[in-house]
């Protein structure tokens, strides 16, 4: 213990398994971590690209652990999804994520939250009642809610996933497939799978304009998600020209670093706050 405490950050990488005897130990403080209060949220700002105004926030999950220092999800989430802990890290975050809605609502902002689910969420029973249940209680439309859901996720076990999405989309949830275009999905399973939107994976957006094969990537997810009647979200905007080519490919939602990182919730009320209208 007393050893790897000099490591850092970049040294607790999820593919390095060196690690994996700290990585255990992380995953049975995990359950821990979330009663200590040592799990944040950061809150992400999407924008619609017509207006200019921010429609939505994605939450993603931060640890900040006493040893080891500010831990990224792409550390432990998969961990978390092999022993199942999972399951109690998704409701934290999606409580968590009303409670700031419900502050932000009470400030005057009206925006939708997303929250990231995985796998052995969507085989999870209890999900959708639980989910009913906060909606309830913090007093949230269950359109203001996004769930997020990638498209490996869905392809892992395409049955069951549709059985839990079909649920959750019945209760009136928005759902995205996330990273889409990276999980070999069949237009078959597409139609079959109750979304409301594609949520076009970074990579094909990163260099977008200086690449004429994510161009034409883009256009044709995002023509299909059009004829499918479904909306696309473009993550990992990080310059104007991504912006501009977006808005040209007729792509109704914008997120990335050149609209912001994500923040915490005190940032980003002040973010709102300065992005008034
Ligand atoms: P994701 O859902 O695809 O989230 C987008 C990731 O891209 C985030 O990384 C975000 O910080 C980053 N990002 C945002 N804008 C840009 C940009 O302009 N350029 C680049 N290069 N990156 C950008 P983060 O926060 O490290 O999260 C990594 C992954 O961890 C997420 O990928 C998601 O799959 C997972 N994750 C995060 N929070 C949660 C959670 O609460 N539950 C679950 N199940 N998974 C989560
Ligand atoms: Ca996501
Ligand atoms: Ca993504
Ligand atoms: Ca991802």
């Amino acid at each position: 213990e007393a050893k790897t405490q000099h490591h850092s950050v970049e040294e607790y990488k999820a593919s390095d398994n060196k690690y994996s005897v700290v990585r255990l130990s992380l995953m049975t403080e995990l359950r821990n971590a979330i009663e200590n209060q040592q799990l944040n949220l950061f809150y992400q700002p999407k924008i619609d690209i017509k207006t200019g105004r921010i429609s939505s926030v994605e939450c993603l999950v931060r640890w900040q652990h006493p040893e080891h220092g500010f831990i990224f999800p792409d550390d432990f989430i998969p961990l978390a999804e092999q022993t199942g802990n999972i399951r109690y890290l998704t409701k934290w975050a999606i409580e968590t994520a009303l409670i700031q809605q419900q502050r932000l609502l009470n400030l005057g902002f009206n925006l939708k939250m997303a929250v990231n689910i995985s796998t052995v969420d969507l085989i999870d029973l209890n999900l959708p009642p639980y989910v009913a249940q906060l909606l309830a209680k913090y007093d949230i439309k269950p359109q203001m809610l996004t769930l997020e859901v990638t498209e490996s996720s869905i392809m892992s076990d395409p049955e069951n996933a549709i059985t839990a999405l079909s649920m959750l989309k019945n209760m009136g949830i928005n759902l995205s497939i996330d990273d889409f275009g990276t999980g070999y999905s069949s237009m078959e399973q597409l139609k079959r799978t109750p979304v409301n939107e594609l949520k076009i994976d970074k990579s094909f957006v990163l260099e977008l304009a200086n690449s004429p094969d994510d161009i034409i990537i883009v256009k044709s997810i995002t023509n299909l998600a059009h004829n499918l009647g479904l909306s696309i979200v473009a993550e990992g905007v990080e310059n104007i020209l991504s912006l501009q080519k977006l808005a040209e490919l007729e792509v109704e939602t914008a997120q990335g670093y050149f609209i912001s990182k994500p923040l915490p919730a005190t940032d980003l009320e002040q973010w709102l706050t300065a992005n008034k209208g």
